[in-house]
């Protein structure tokens, strides 16, 4: 039995070398150091080592089977041989190729442990050593690590070694801490040992940082005081510290030296100057040199396209993008994604998607930057699908979704953004809420922030806005994130948290901003109804734009001060600005809030032919509404049927509230048909329509209307109303007897009510059809919900002090009335916001004059 057995073993022998045929040996090759480094695979490699130990073929040193391993990529093999080999200097030359080798596969915690491993194992680093686990420590980021390392160089007395020193000032500076990479600087400048690299070294810290006028400093002690020979690196981070500053002065001087000094023919030192270029806004400058450059590499080609591309010269981002492509140029991620953000940003979102989908036939993988792009295009054209499909695409490239990675929070805030852009603020939200709150940055929360405040409940923003000050580690907002509250404070009319944001502002000195963000609190102070304190901000502002001046005629109009409005517009054009559409879009509105036909009339003209703007369908929608309301109803539709577009559902329905005051039947049914078939969604024209009929006591067509109504499935957006009180917003539906003083809140309207019959109130019943929706609710008029604001309002404001109701949908015309009777028996002003103005109603009238 033993021996059949080893018989069986004997017929098949263990012959290493059958195993090893693939060297095409008909015979057992001899294993020598040649063959090792002949072997042309891992496996291969492993087999002769195998060998090696087998046979016990000393004469074969480690070393040499090291160098195997570290050819063929296999960090950890070299680890475990060099932790059996014994410390010797020559030997050391092995931990530094490994050490180096993971650090090029950005391993960085392997690099730095086996940095640990190597000391306590007796070896000893040499000055080839620490460079590398110095750039591992400072990839890391890791400051512990790094002075760790700074202390083991110490004590092995490497701190005079410049090559060292050197690796130490550059990870100190990406550790952030610039103050410690300038004392070693320092003490090698002392001792003398300081090279060019050492200069390049400490420029690149404080070009990267926010301290790039101190590179510049350096930059001129280096070429002028100390006269160290200047290379092309140097210049490099020079220009991208003249670049950061935007000092494109500098950034010439640096050109010159470049080319007396000849450096100009390297092609990262052309491409640094057309960067800086640039960023300086100077693309004229940039092509020079780019045409001058004799070697081009593809970073050239991308300068100039996201130079042209960021610098809003789209057509020429795209020639040069065709040009590459004619060229044979091979075309990188960079060069695709700022032409896939070009499109974004003009909001051509289908074409941003469509040159993604040619990026990915030529096989290149998007990168973070790629995405966001696509993302934000995305969201310009409301392309959900699109959207929800580059989701995918980035969860399955092991996206994780928790914002642990930088570049990984880049696209969460993206997809953020978009998805509230696409009206799913819900799904915005989960993502925003899957984030690890300590991962979160500004940026994160603006979005969050934004989206509520524009697509979604702006309630819910101001919420956001107060807990991102509860958290452990409170994110400070910037200017963009106090913008957005503003605006969800002016969609609320918030002014009291508005108020509350203005002080902020004013406290956390928001000064490099100040233009912006007081451009938002012009508009949030107007909206919220308090127009002295719009007035306020514009008048103490040192600096004012188009969009400040045009905010505050926007204010006036909206208030119906539209004397006010054209004088702001001429002080305005006297101060030297040119109006665009937008600015004559808020002097129409205001003309036509105020009743002044002839100005309006005069500015719509005065539009083409002075400033040579095509009106837009806001313009004519505009007109319509002021010759509507002055009852030019022919004139109004003479100018429908005059433009050059086809009029747009917003038209008609200016056109059809004008016929509903004029009491103008033919015209408005002609205006509500035409809408219909616009198949707007626009369906508030039901209830002008209805309202008309019941003016005209045609009863007939009402009850025709109101089928309609129903049978298309139309449902009426609930009127609401809120007023702000002292303990927060009181908000009421019609009949709402919600609110725990609802009784007493009952008794004031009914005493009201009773109160203005006596002055010669009646109500107006043809309006009870405005917000409900049953006939025998008719009595509700009564209890409409800008009433039940005005009598909460009573209640709880302070005698004297101002009632601000906004409403949701426009003021009702009875509740118009009875709010003008009212105001001539309390001692309140009342400022009431509604879907389209504010009325100010103040003993016994309004400053809309009846324009609403
Ligand atoms: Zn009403
Ligand atoms: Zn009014």
């Amino acid at each position: 039995m033993l021996c059949r057995h080893i018989f069986l073993l004997k017929s098949k022998p263990p012959n290493p070398f059958t195993a090893i045929k693939f060297f095409s040996f008909s015979t057992a090759p001899c294993i020598t150091s040649v063959l090792l480094k002949q072997c042309k695979s891992l496996t291969q490699a492993k087999l002769i080592h195998q060998q090696i130990l087998v046979q016990n073929l000393t004469h074969i040193p480690t070393s040499h089977v090291i160098a195997a391993y570290v050819s063929h990529n296999a960090p950890f093999l070299v680890l475990s041989l060099l932790q059996r080999l014994s410390p010797s200097p020559s030997s050391v030359f092995w931990w530094n190729a490994l050490i180096r080798y993971v650090v090029r596969l950005r391993l960085f915690d392997n690099a730095f442990d086996f940095f640990h491993q190597m000391t306590r194992l007796g070896w000893r680093p040499d000055d080839y050593t620490f460079p590398f686990v110095l750039k591992a420590c400072g990839e890391l980021p890791s400051f512990p690590r790094g002075s760790s390392v700074h202390a083991v160089i110490y004590a092995r007395g490497f701190d005079s070694n410049v090559f060292v020193c050197n690796a130490l000032v550059a990870m100190y500076a990406r550790c952030g801490t610039l103050g410690y990479a300038q004392q070693i600087f320092d003490e090698m400048f002392q001792w003398g040992i300081c090279d060019t690299v050492s200069w390049n070294t400490i420029l690149a810290a404080y070009a990267q940082s926010r301290d790039a006028e101190r590179g510049l400093m350096l930059f001129s002690r280096m070429s002028d005081d100390v006269k160290v020979q200047v290379d092309g690196v140097t210049l490099v981070n020079v220009l991208s510290a003249c670049a950061s500053l935007g000092s494109w002065s500098r950034g010439k001087q640096v050109h010159a030296h470049a080319v007396s000094t000849g450096f100009i023919a390297d092609v990262f030192v052309g491409n640094a100057l057309m960067d800086m270029y640039a960023k300086c806004n100077m693309m004229e400058e940039g092509i020079k040199v780019f045409e001058r450059m004799k070697v081009k590499d593809v970073v050239s080609w991308n300068t100039m396209v996201s130079g042209y591309s960021k610098v809003g010269s789209f057509e020429d981002a795209l020639a040069l993008f065709e040009k590459m492509r004619q060229e044979k140029i091979e075309l990188n991620v960079v060069t695709w994604s700022a032409v896939i953000a070009g499109y974004a940003q003009r909001g051509h979102g289908y074409q941003a998607l469509d040159v993604f989908r040619q990026m990915q036939s030529c096989g290149l993988e998007p990168n973070a930057v790629t995405l966001v792009s696509l993302l934000s295009g995305c969201a310009s054209v409301g392309a959900l699908l699109h959207g929800k499909e580059t989701h995918c695409y980035a969860i399955k490239r092991a996206f994780k979704g928790d914002g642990s990675d930088q570049n990984e929070l880049m696209v969460i805030n993206a997809l953020i953004d978009m998805y509230a852009k696409c009206n799913s603020v819900n799904l915005a939200r989960a993502m925003f809420d899957a984030i690890a709150p300590k991962n979160r940055d500004v940026a994160t929360w603006t979005v969050m922030i934004g989206g509520y405040a524009q697509h979604g409940e702006a309630n819910d923003a101001l919420a956001l806005f107060a807990q991102m000050f509860q958290q452990d580690k409170p994110v400070k907002p910037n200017a963009f994130t106090i913008s957005c509250v503003l605006t969800a404070c002016a969609r609320l009319a918030a002014l009291r948290f508005g108020r509350q944001i203005h002080a902020y502002v004013l406290r956390n000195q928001y000064e490099t901003v100040s233009l912006f963000v007081a451009n938002c609190l012009i508009d949030m102070y107007s909206r919220s109804g308090d127009l002295d304190a719009a007035r306020d901000v514009f008048d103490n502002m040192k600096q004012r734009n188009d969009v400040s001046w045009t905010s505050l005629i926007m204010s006036y109009g909206m208030h119906g001060q539209g004397d006010e409005a054209l004088i702001v517009f001429d002080k305005m054009r006297k101060e030297g600005l040119v109006p665009d559409e937008v600015t004559f879009l808020a002097m129409l509105y205001a003309c036509s809030h105020s009743g002044m036909v002839d100005h309006g009339l005069k500015y719509f003209d005065e539009l083409s032919k002075e400033f040579g703007i095509a009106p837009g369908p806001e313009h004519y929608a505009c007109i319509v509404d002021l010759l509507g309301r002055a009852g030019r109803l022919d004139e109004a539709m003479e100018l429908i049927e005059g433009m050059p577009m086809e009029p747009s559902p917003t038209i008609w329905v200016a056109l059809l509230s004008g016929c509903r005051i004029h009491a103008n039947v033919e015209l408005g049914e002609h205006a509500a048909n035409q809408l219909l078939e616009l198949k707007s969604e626009n369906n508030g024209s039901y209830t002008l329509l209805s309202n008309i009929y019941a003016n005209a006591r045609r009863w007939k067509d009402v009850a025709r209307i109101r089928t309609l109504m129903k049978r298309t499935g139309y449902k009426k957006r609930p009127g609401c109303s809120w007023v702000q009180g002292k303990k927060g917003t009181a908000t009421f539906f019609v009949g709402d007897r919600t609110h725990p003083q609802f009784q007493q809140i009952y008794e004031i309207l009914v005493d009201l009510i009773k109160r203005i019959k006596t002055m010669g109130y009646i109500p107006e019943m043809s309006f009870a059809l405005h917000d409900v929706d049953d006939e025998e609710k008719v009595d509700l008029l009564l209890e409409h919900s800008e009433k039940l604001a005005l009598a909460y309002g009573i209640l709880t404001t302070a005698p004297g002090s101002p009632i601000r109701i906004t409403k949701n949908l426009r003021i009702c015309g009875d509740c118009h009335t009875a709010i003008t009777f009212i105001s001539m028996i309390i001692d309140h002003e009342i400022i009431l916001r509604d879907s389209s103005r504010f009325h100010h109603f103040k003993e016994g009238s309004c400053t809309c004059k009846g324009y609403w």
